[in-house]
């Protein structure tokens, strides 16, 4: 066993999740934030599930498997699944800190985990990062050259305990003010890879990126400094390169995917089931301050899928995204960059623009917290948002109004990544008829229309969903089986709880035996059995264990569990495991059969083989005797092929019988 804080060498990135996972106590894990109960003698413990609302313990917690369930919500899996779903996280960042807190060094990034960049460099970047926050926040609290700052803060209603809260800080002016600081400790180097100093173009040395600024840290999930947002001292020189300013993007640092103050908004944001999206981060800390706290801000972007994706962690069944867009021309020109993304995606959400050019915390001051809650309850959608600003742009009276909404309406649905050809679509189209007063045989003229612009914003569509499928690659490279992820929910549920057809259930069955006698592989994959799998998800989760299986780590059902990421996909394997379990599967596979074919087999394995060829026989029959059907229409074209065809039918269906005769099944 080893101890905490010792050095690990481990291979493999495979080989440190199983580590992480087998040190890691689950039950220590769980019983951190609620209370869990013994059972069965401690042979099992339970607690309130988290993840519904529960009131009697429903989740059922399995020290020996070291996984957890519930039998009411059907949530599962194990000590990955539950950090991440619990607190939001991705794997990776969920890997780093479970293996934290048992006392485990991260080793480098495998590839397409976090590029090239090596944990090594990460991890300094993070530190130099921790650093830089300590001495401007230290700066802006006591440095005398700190005063216009203050007086600055408190003159816009920022209190000194929220300056403590924020880790405000303060950059006093000089351009190498941070080298200086940073002299014996990091090298200027060093601090250009966090993205805090930057080379002189003309001659040598480096300066400071943040100059004459009030400093805000921003934070990853997991509440680590990953970069700054800096803003100018009004009528300061360096105000010319605007008044707001983030860090570049660097190892840890990528606005598309970072929501100013997530990790704070976190626990509100599980509880109240909805997030409130504001535009900025001194927006989202005034809001903190007045002790709205589900609030996070983009960071000069719009709401991007990698946001959502972030935020879709949490979705629970009612949770709904609520934006504010400041009520000026820049929050109405965000607002509607947004709304192609926003009408893509599958979350409640609403789009809130604040009136009179007001921004969240000059609303709250004038309005009070009741009318913005009021404002934030009647808010559109994004759909219902595009056509209260068209109605406002042209009115409804004339035909021209009419025609000039329609267009602007199709026009947003052509560049709405992945809505083509969806039932959703379709519930649009109609709305949008309903309310024109069109016939419902006009929607064909729509229609029209909507494909002619979408072949003509072919090009607009095409970069908007590049952005989408950028990033399902992504996640794809970190969940290494996952669909495209959106499904993937799902598809899981309804493997596991849906009546199943036949072949599914036989290829599922194969799932079941490997994960049980894990050594059955060997007979699968000798015979090609695995290629006879239709089912996508089966057929990727086999694909998984036959390559554990050809690196010799293939050990059933544990080694499956530590290699898959994605919550879903555990708590699929979880389902399977639980099938199997309660099948019995381990006892019918103890009685073995001598196959000329399958050779030392067990004979449920053997059967469950036979049927499945038996049905990719029974399919190539049906679709063979549709080939023939529709040649026989032609008699005068009857070919070798045909006649071939019709022969196979023929030995089929004498198969058939006495299959029938034979078998019991
Ligand atoms: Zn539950």
């Amino acid at each position: 066993m080893r101890g905490a804080g010792d050095i690990v060498q481990l291979d493999s990135w495979g080989e440190f999740k199983e580590e992480v996972r087998a040190q890691t106590s689950l039950v220590a894990l769980i019983s951190e934030s609620r209370t869990v109960i013994p059972k069965n003698g401690g042979r099992q413990f339970v607690a309130l599930c988290p993840f519904h609302d529960d009131h009697n313990p429903s989740m059922t917690i399995d020290p020996s498997r070291n996984t957890y369930k519930c039998w009411s919500c059907g949530e599962g899996g194990d000590c990955f699944s539950y950090v991440m779903k619990m607190e939001g996280l991705g794997f990776r960042e969920t890997l780093e800190m479970l293996a934290e807190r048992i006392g485990l060094e991260v080793p480098k990034s495998p590839q397409g985990q976090g590029g090239s960049q090596s944990g090594y460099q990460r991890q300094t970047v993070l530190e130099m990062l921790v650093w830089a926050a300590g001495v401007y926040h230290k700066t802006l609290l006591n440095d005398p050259a700190a005063e216009p700052a203050r007086e600055y803060l408190l003159d816009r209603g920022f209190s000194e305990e929220t300056w403590l809260d924020f880790e405000m800080g303060f950059h006093p002016g000089p351009w190498q003010w941070l080298c200086d600081q940073a002299r014996g400790r990091f090298t200027p180097e060093q601090l250009e890879t966090a993205r805090l100093v930057t080379k002189r173009e003309q001659g040598q040395g480096y300066f400071d990126i943040f100059r004459n600024r009030i400093l805000f840290p921003i934070s990853n999930d997991r509440g680590q400094t990953i970069a700054f947002g800096g803003r100018a001292m009004p009528g300061s020189e360096d105000a010319k390169f605007g008044k707001y300013q983030n860090s570049k993007e660097s190892p840890v640092f990528s606005k598309s995917r970072t929501l100013y103050a997530f990790d704070r908004a976190k626990d509100a944001m599980r509880t109240l089931k909805r997030v409130i999206v504001v535009e900025g981060y001194t927006d989202c800390i005034a809001l903190h301050q007045l002790g709205i706290v589900n609030v996070v801000a983009t960071l000069g972007t719009a709401l991007t899928a990698e946001h959502v994706a972030l935020i879709k962690r949490f979705k629970t069944d009612d949770f709904e995204v609520q934006l504010v867009f400041d009520g000026d021309q820049a929050g109405q020109d965000a607002a509607n960059k947004a709304l192609p993304q926003l009408l893509a995606q599958d979350i409640e959400l609403k789009l809130l623009e604040l009136p009179e050019g007001m921004d969240p915390p000059e609303f709250l001051e004038q309005h009070g917290l009741q009318e913005f809650q009021n404002l934030l309850q009647q808010a559109p959608d994004a759909w219902e948002f595009k056509y209260e600003h068209l109605v406002k742009t042209f009115g409804t009276e004339s035909a021209n109004a009419k025609e000039n909404i329609i267009t602007g309406m199709l026009e947003l649905l052509a560049v709405a990544p992945g809505i083509q050809g969806t039932n959703r679509e379709n519930i649009l189209l109609n709305t949008l008829c309903n309310r024109m007063g069109l016939r419902p045989q006009q929607e064909g003229a729509l229609r029209k229309q909507l494909s002619k612009l979408r072949a003509k914003g072919a090009q607009l569509a095409y970069s908007s969903s590049q952005t989408l499928q950028a990033h399902e690659f992504e996640q794809q490279e970190t969940n290494q089986v996952t669909d495209s992820s959106e499904n993937q929910q799902e598809i899981v549920d309804q493997l596991l709880n849906s009546t199943l057809d036949h072949a599914t259930v036989l290829e599922q069955d194969l799932l079941e035996i490997i994960f049980m006698m894990p050594e059955c592989i060997t007979i699968i994959t000798s015979n090609s059995v695995q290629h006879l799998i239709q089912n996508r998800l089966i057929r990727k989760m086999f694909d998984l264990c036959e390559n554990l299986y050809q690196q010799k780590q293939f050990t059933g059902v544990d080694s499956v569990m530590a290699e898959v990421e994605d919550p879903d996909l555990k708590r699929y394997v979880l389902g399977i495991h639980d099938s199997a379990s309660q099948k019995r599967i381990s006892e019918k596979l103890t009685e073995t059969v001598e196959d000329p074919r399958l050779d030392v087999c067990p004979a449920y394995l053997k059967n469950v083989i036979e049927q499945l060829e038996w049905e990719q026989k029974e399919s190539q029959h049906r679709n063979s005797t549709q080939f023939a059907e529709a040649q026989s229409k032609t008699p005068a074209t009857i070919n070798e092929k045909m006649q071939k065809k019709l022969q196979d039918a023929a030995l089929f269906h004498q198969q058939r019988v006495t299959r029938k005769t034979a078998s019991p099944q």
